[in-house]
C-alpha cells in the first residue's frame, strides 16, 4: 500500500517527536487518520506540503483571527526582525501593549506579559494563593487552563473532596488543593463555597469555555459566582486566553458584565507568536515581583516580536466594525451548518459568539462537559473527515470549538456550506 505524503510525514516526525507532534491534539487523535502536514498559509487558506488547499477554521486555535499571514503583522515582525531578536531588558513595546490592553478592557490596572497561556494562569493561581494566603483552588470539569501541575486535576470520587491528577506526573499532594467543580452548575458552586468558601484562594474558569467545544453558561451561574467570590475573598479569575480579542473586543467579561479580580490572556494578543499576560485588579497585582513577594519571570516574556507583531493585530481588531463584521460571517456559517443539518434530518446542535463556535451532533446544546461527553462524536468524526476531504479544515476534535476570521469571504463561507450539504448526507 502506497503512504500519502503526510502518512511519510508523520512516520518520520515520529521517529524523534513524541507521537509526532509538540502537542497532543495535533496528532487527530480523536478523530482518528492522519494529521495533515502544513507547509504555509494564507489568509483564510493553509496548504500542505503538496498545496492542497483547506478552508481553515481552526487558525492555530485562536490566534488568527486576522486570518493567516496578514500582511501588517507581517510587517511589524519584518521590522521588529531587523531591530533584533530580544534584550532581556524593557522595550517601549512592551508598554504600546500593556497601556493597549488597559485601555481596552477597564479591569486591568496592571498586567504581566509572559510567554505562553499556560505560564499566564500558572502565575494568576501563584499570585491568587499569594495575594490570600490560600491553597485551596477552584476549576470546573471540561474547562482547560493549560498544562501546570494544578491545573491538570478532576474532581475526586466525592466532588468536593480530594481533587485528582488527570495526568501522571502530578503529586497527589498538589491535586489535593484543586477543587474540581462542573461547570454552569449553580448548586453545586454553592455547596462547595458553603463548604470550602473561605479557604479558596481563587476560581478560575473559561467564561466561555472552549476546550470542551464550545458551551456558554448561563448568566445567573456568572453572577452567583462572582457574589460568592465576593463574599469569602476569593479572588475571581476569568481565564480569556481563548475568548479574550476573540468574543468581542473587551471579551467575555464585557459580554456578561462581570468584573474578575485577575483576567488572563494568549493566543491573539501575539498575532500567532508565543505570548500570554495576566492582569487585573492593582492591589493584587501589585503582590508580583519585583514589588511584591509572589514571584514571577520569563527570560522571553514581553518579547518584542509578539510585542510588535501583537500591536499591529490590535490596529485592526479597533477598528469601527470589526466584531460586528466577524460575528456575521460566523453567524451565516453556523446557521447555514444548522439549516442543512435541519434538511437532512441530523440531530444537530451550534452555538457562537464572536468569532468562536461549536458543533455538536447532539439534540440540544450541551450545558456542561457531561452533555458534551454525550454528543455523537462518532458522527462528529465522520463529519470532520468527509469535511476534511473536500478542503475544510474543522477542529480536529469533537471537544475543541472552531474559529472565524475576518480574512473568510462570503465565498469562503459559500464553499463551506456546499461541502456540508454532502457531508452530512453522507453521515451514517
Ligand atoms: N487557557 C485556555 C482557555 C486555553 O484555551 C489554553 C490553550 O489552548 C491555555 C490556557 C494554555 O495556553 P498555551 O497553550 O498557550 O499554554
Amino acid at each position: 500500500m502506497t503512504l500519502t505524503a503526510d502518512q511519510v510525514l508523520f512516520e518520520k516526525a515520529k521517529r524523534h517527536i513524541p507521537g509526532g507532534v509538540n502537542s497532543p491534539v495535533r496528532a487527530f487523535a480523536g478523530v482518528g487518520g492522519t494529521p495533515v502536514f502544513v507547509s504555509r498559509a494564507k489568509g483564510a487558506y493553509m496548504y500542505d506540503t503538496e498545496g492542497r488547499e483547506y478552508i481553515d477554521y481552526v487558525g492555530s486555535w485562536g490566534p488568527m483571527i486576522l486570518g493567516h499571514a496578514h500582511p501588517k503583522v507581517i510587517d511589524a515582525v519584518k521590522l521588529a526582525c531587523d531591530d533584533g531578536l530580544s534584550f532581556g531588558a524593557p522595550t517601549p513595546f512592551e508598554t504600546t501593549m500593556a497601556d493597549l490592553i488597559a485601555d481596552i478592557i477597564p479591569h486591568i490596572e496592571l498586567i504581566r506579559m509572559v510567554s505562553s497561556g499556560t505560564e499566564a494562569t500558572m502565575s494568576a493561581i501563584r499570585l491568587a494563593r499569594g495575594y490570600t494566603g490560600r491553597d485551596k483552588i477552584v476549576k470546573f470539569e471540561g474547562c482547560y487552563h493549560g498544562h501546570s501541575d494544578s491545573l491538570l486535576v478532576k474532581a475526586g470520587s466525592g466532588m468536593l473532596d480530594i481533587g485528582e491528577p488527570t495526568s501522571k506526573g502530578v503529586p497527589a499532594d498538589f491535586a489535593k488543593h484543586t477543587v474540581t467543580l462542573p461547570y454552569n452548575d449553580i448548586d453545586a458552586l454553592q455547596s462547595a463555597f458553603d463548604k470550602f468558601g473561605d479557604e479558596f484562594a481563587c476560581v478560575i474558569l473559561e467564561p466561555i469555555a472552549g476546550n470542551m467545544n464550545m458551551v456558554i453558561p448561563s448568566q445567573e451561574f456568572h453572577n452567583t459566582l462572582r457574589e460568592l467570590c465576593t463574599k469569602h475573598g476569593a479572588v475571581l479569575i476569568f481565564d480569556e486566553v481563548m475568548t479574550g480579542f476573540r468574543v468581542g473586543l473587551r471579551g467575555a467579561s464585557h459580554h456578561f458584565g462581570i468584573t474578575p479580580d485577575l483576567s488572563t490572556f494568549g493566543k491573539i494578543i501575539g498575532a500567532g507568536l508565543p505570548v500570554g499576560a495576566f492582569g487585573g485588579k492593582r492591589e493584587i497585582m501589585e503582590c508580583i515581583a519585583p514589588l511584591g513577594g509572589v514571584y514571577q519571570a520569563g527570560t522571553l516574556s514581553g518579547n518584542p516580536l509578539a510585542m510588535r507583531a501583537g500591536k499591529a493585530m490590535f490596529d485592526e481588531l479597533t477598528r469601527p466594525n470589526f466584531y460586528e463584521e466577524l460575528t456575521a460571517k460566523t453567524a451565516k456559517l453556523v446557521n447555514g451548518l444548522q439549516a442543512l443539518a435541519g434538511k437532512h434530518g441530523i440531530d444537530f446542535a451550534s452555538c457562537h459568539v464572536g468569532g468562536m463556535f461549536g458543533l455538536f451532533f447532539a439534540k440540544e446544546l450541551p450545558k456542561n462537559f457531561n452533555d458534551v461527553a454525550c454528543a455523537d462524536t462518532k458522527r462528529f468524526n465522520q463529519f470532520f473527515h468527509a469535511m476534511l476531504k473536500q478542503g475544510i479544515y474543522l477542529a480536529p476534535s469533537a471537544f475543541e470549538a472552531s474559529f472565524m476570521s475576518i480574512a473568510h469571504t462570503d465565498d469562503d463561507i459559500e464553499r463551506t456550506l456546499v461541502c456540508a450539504d454532502k457531508a452530512f448526507g453522507e453521515l451514517i
